[in-house]
């Protein structure tokens, strides 16, 4: 049976042959291991392993793990990477040091009003919609700067981005295009903002495409912890 730990090395493995299939370094692209669904057990022994950084989908139940983790193990970076709801800022801006999924201007601001004083600012990443399907999150690519600059100018939170979550079943091509016009958004926003050096996209499925197209940091949850069972 492989472990965590077996997998935490498969995924690394994986990260380092794409990075040099693109010539790329490997230390330029970061595991966020996606721990959602899972229990704090799996999240130690990852952190035994070596992995920092997490990401979580779920305010209340990334609450919980931070709350019950963060005194054994305080150098866990903590990553909140779902959808949320602009009343439930508070929890994210007070427990969490990464925020992927910033669409709008009004959550951003809470955001940046809850953060507490005694905490660094809040690292933000703005979540594109690559797809153009309705129904997911995300601002338009011609939105982005305009988010970006009204962002840049809060004072408890710093630009380090953008984040996106690619059509699922499309055919590579379309991908690729999709990866591709990301990547070229990012590049821009690098070159208006210096505090901007993450692109968060590219999953257990998709990392190597992410890859090759510049992310600078993948979200891998399934191939790190197994597959997520939502009916426990
Ligand atoms: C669940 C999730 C992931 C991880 O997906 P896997 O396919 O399990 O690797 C990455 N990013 C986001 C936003 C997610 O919700």
């Amino acid at each position: 049976m492989t472990t965590i730990t077996d997998r935490l090395a498969i995924a690394q493995h994986r990260i380092t042959q794409a990075a040099q299939n693109a010539s790329r370094r490997a230390e330029d692209v970061q595991l966020l291991a996606v721990s959602k669904t899972k229990p704090n057990e799996y999240i130690i022994e990852a952190y035994q392993a070596g992995q920092r950084r997490f990401g979580e989908n779920y305010v209340q139940e990334g609450e919980m793990k931070i709350n019950s983790l963060s005194q054994e193990y305080p150098d866990i970076e903590w990553h909140f990477i779902g959808p949320l709801q602009s009343n439930k800022t508070k929890v994210v801006a007070s427990l969490f040091d990464w925020m992927h999924t910033v669409d709008r201007e009004k959550v951003a601001k809470r955001l940046s009003e809850q953060r507490p004083d005694d905490m660094p600012a809040l690292n933000i990443c703005i979540q594109v919609n690559i797809s153009n399907e309705s129904s997911k999150s995300g601002v338009a690519a011609t939105e982005v700067l305009a988010l970006a600059d009204s962002l840049a100018a809060l004072p408890n939170l710093v630009l380090r981005g953008l984040m996106a979550i690619p059509s699922a079943d499309v055919d590579e091509q379309t991908a690729s295009q999709e990866l591709a016009a990301l990547h070229n958004l990012y590049l821009q926003l690098a070159q208006r903002f210096d505090t901007v050096d993450t692109l968060s996209v590219g999953m257990s499925n998709d990392l190597e495409l992410a890859v090759d197209h510049g992310s600078t940091m993948v979200r891998i949850g399934s191939a790190i912890f197994g597959e997520r069972n939502y009916n426990v």
